[in-house]
């Protein structure tokens, strides 16, 4: 996680031509990756493949066979999440709320969970703070339904809770090959439950607007829509966050917003 610039290019780290030194940084930089999953408090999700769905996880894209069936892989994983009781969030729900928009996309964007409009409707971000998300996701130049929309947990929790550790990694069954299928150029994460569970707060101070990386792809962590509608003022980095992930894209950004 070192050697990240927050210009999103991700710089090597210098290779000593002493063996010592070089063994001694590989040490550092493993003691911080410690220091740093201990600090998420094991909140995160499993690495292994072993943690993906066996239909969904055969052929993902990118392998033989694998973009064909993107679709209905995701239809697999979107039935199952239908049906799931891995954590107790299921024993409140109306819907299970599994992803909006287009599989077929560079850019995807990850919440946190089911609010009550979601969960009756079966669809994310479809209040308020979905409508402040849409309006962002035009200002970049994208159709509301060009980029894809998921959350860490895919049930609601109780009183719109932040989702609990456990839960995250219950549903981390579905994020994980959710995100290896759909392999978006760019994620954002909305909000701090978002950026943590990709792994990619750092251990203290700052978070928004540093570039974090999930599985080789590069995630920018800023504001959740809801936060902004209690605290405009936050609006504008969060719209310098988004022209960063443009950048990364190497997409214009559209006329009507310079
Ligand atoms: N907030 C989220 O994090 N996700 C939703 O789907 C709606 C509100």
């Amino acid at each position: 996680m070192t050697g990240k610039s927050t210009k999103g290019a991700y710089t090597r780290r210098n290779v000593s031509s002493d063996p010592e030194n070089e063994l001694s940084s590989v040490i550092s930089s493993a003691q911080e990756l410690l220091r740093w999953e201990e600090t998420l408090g094991g909140s995160g999700f499993p690495t292994s493949a072993a943690a993906l769905p066996a239909q969904a996880s055969a052929g993902l894209a990118g392998e033989p066979g694998g973009d064909q069936d993107l679709h209905a892989r995701l239809q697999v994983l979107t039935k199952e999440a239908a049906e799931c009781t891995r954590c107790e969030l299921h024993r409140g729900r109306t819907k299970s709320v599994f992803a909006r928009g287009t599989p077929d996309t560079d850019l995807v964007f990850v919440g946190e969970g089911p609010g009550f409009h979601e969960d009756q409707q079966g669809l994310p971000f479809v209040g308020r703070a979905g409508q402040l998300l849409d309006r962002m996701i035009a200002a970049m130049g994208y159709d509301r339904d060009g980029v894809y929309i998921c959350n860490v947990v895919k049930c609601r929790p109780p009183e719109n809770r932040t989702p609990l550790p456990t839960e995250a990694t219950a549903c981390a069954h579905f994020l994980i090959p959710q995100l290896e299928l759909v392999q978006p150029k760019a994620i954002v994460a909305l909000g701090r439950c978002a950026a943590e569970n990709l792994r990619c707060v750092p251990p203290a101070g700052k978070w928004r607007g540093i570039w974090g990386e999930w599985r080789a792809i590069p995630v920018m962590p800023t504001y959740h829509p809801a936060f902004l509608l209690r605290s405009p003022q936050f609006k504008k980095p969060v719209w310098e966050d988004l022209q960063e992930v443009l950048r990364v894209l190497n997409r214009e950004l559209p006329k009507r917003a310079r």
